[in-house]
């Protein structure tokens, strides 16, 4: 399995190749959400640890940017990213290779320790995950690994926002467990004040019934009357990409695009 996949068509991103510091062939992540596309087995840890050697990041990256061009550099893949030890390490290795923008994806799970925190500041993109606004939700929905509190990954969140020169976008996936307490998100979010809001549902394949596109437009408007800025999967622009390796992407997203 190679870590670096795709460039994929990202609705949030634009032209993404992928970083993947876990790649595992089951899914290594402190949640195990409902509608995940990677399944629902695995090992579920917020043990962090090395997974992949830099050098092996390194002579990868380095091949495939001789062989595709794309938008954006996007740490994502077989688990929860910030598990690896090695994220600062890494990001810090790929700033020197390329010049574009780094972006990670995160369930926000770690965001309240401060290597963690440290370490997302110095990506120029951070996607944090917050689907609930009481833990009782957020269980049923994320299926955390046992003592993650939501109040502390909203803390966390916070505090993260305060120091961060970057742009920290909020990704939320409604689907019929969190569509009753949307008002309760956008309160969250005002007191968030992210760059963007991500207006998800699970439209790649997964047990959970996705919205329809009138839910997600009303759930937009709920954010964007309080003065959020949103973009939403079904309205965003799709670009069109060339993948490098079309299992190296199936294997992450369960489709090849
Ligand atoms: S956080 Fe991401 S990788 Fe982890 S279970 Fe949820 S959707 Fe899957």
């Amino acid at each position: 399995m190679k870590t670096v996949y795709g460039p994929v068509s990202s609705w949030r991103l634009g032209k993404s190749l992928g970083v993947d510091l876990i790649c595992s062939k089951e899914k290594i992540c402190s949640f195990n959400c409902k509608y995940c596309q990677l399944g629902n087995k695995g090992i579920k840890t917020k043990k962090r640890k090395e997974f992949i050697q830099i050098k092996q990041i390194k002579t990868d990256i380095s091949k495939a940017l001789k062989l595709t061009n794309p938008d954006v550099i996007t740490f994502s893949g077989t688990g929860e990213t910030t598990l690896a030890s090695n994220l600062y390490s890494a990001v810090n290795t790929i700033r020197k290779l390329i010049d574009l923008p780094i972006a990670i994806l995160t369930n926000s799970s770690m965001m309240n320790i401060d290597d963690v925190g440290n370490t997302l500041e110095k990506f120029d993109i951070v996607v944090a995950k917050l689907d609930a606004s009481n833990q009782k939700i957020f269980e049923k929905i994320n299926q955390p690994v046992n003592n993650i509190l939501l109040d502390d990954i909203v803390d966390g969140i916070k505090k993260f926002k305060k120091n961060f020169s970057g742009k920290l976008s909020i990704q939320i996936m409604f689907t019929d467990d969190n569509i009753a307490i949307v008002d309760d998100l956008v309160k969250i979010l005002e007191n968030i004040n992210p760059d963007e809001v991500q207006i998800n549902t699970p439209l790649r394949s997964c047990p959970v019934k996705p919205l329809t596109k009138d839910q997600i437009n009303f759930i937009e408007a709920k954010f964007n009357f309080v003065g959020l800025n949103t973009i939403s999967v079904y309205k965003s622009y799709k670009p069109r990409t060339k993948t490098l390796d079309k299992m190296e992407v199936f294997f992450r997203r369960k489709t090849d695009s």
